[in-house]
């Protein structure tokens, strides 16, 4: 086994922004678990399924074939080959990824290939079940939180930056929403694991929260 690093906390705690740059600090791999949920919704979207189709997503999601690679230090995303990064950050594919995930086989399926990356090197890994379910004998397990609002306000930054049009209002309820789906699902549900250290990154900065997670490698 690598060094394991992992991160997990609900929509909008810095988990990805935090876990890029420890990777990259500490020459580790990245590896965003949120990313191949939401390849398999937007697989599922593509395919005309709707969130509450459980028995379809159950069936169908058996044909989406899902990997990772890494093209200039970041990680792509492929879906049945194609690169997808380009559309899964969108909040109709987040929402249908928090409502796919629940299912069994969706996350059998991502779970080992999760595993059998983090076998083979050092990782960064971030998500919602990484220290409790993915990687139980990570090295360093953090659950990183931060205020609903506080979230929000960062995913309304980010969408406006990229031109999309969003409703601030709107993207805290979608984020409380999701977080409460997240939490109360029967399979590996949102929760930090005993062993985990908590960080609230409502009040502090990015560099703050990536050296308080590298003080705990103890190296
Ligand atoms: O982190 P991100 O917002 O990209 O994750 C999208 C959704 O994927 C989450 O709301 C959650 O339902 C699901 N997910 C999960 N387990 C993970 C990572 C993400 O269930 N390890």
């Amino acid at each position: 086994m690598g060094y394991n690093i992992a991160i997990d906390g609900p929509a909008g705690a810095g988990k990805s922004t935090i876990a890029k740059k420890i990777a990259k600090k500490k020459g580790y791999i990245y590896v965003d678990t949120g990313a191949m949920y939401r390849a398999m919704a937007l697989f599922l979207i593509r395919e005309h399924i709707k969130p509450e189709e459980t028995e379809r997503i159950n069936e169908k999601c058996k044909e989406a074939d899902i990997s990772i690679g890494y093209e200039n230090g970041e990680q792509v995303v492929y879906l049945n080959g194609e690169n997808v990064n380009g559309y899964i950050r969108t909040e109709e594919v987040g929402n249908m990824a928090s409502a796919s995930s629940p299912n069994p086989n969706v996350r059998a399926k991502l779970v080992e290939l999760q595993q059998k990356l983090a076998a083979d090197a050092d990782v960064v890994m971030d998500g919602r079940d990484i220290g409790t379910c993915v990687l139980p004998d990570a090295q360093v397990k953090v659950y990183l939180t931060a205020d609903s609002r506080v979230r929000a306000e960062r995913r309304y930054k980010e969408l406006l930056a990229k031109g999309e049009n969003c409703d601030l209002e709107v993207i805290e309820k979608d984020i409380i929403e999701r977080d409460h789906q997240d939490m109360t699902r029967e399979i590996s549900p949102l929760m930090q694991a005993e062993d985990a250290v908590l960080v609230d990154s409502s009040y502090l900065t990015i560099d703050e929260v990536v050296d308080k997670i590298i003080g705990l490698c103890g190296d």
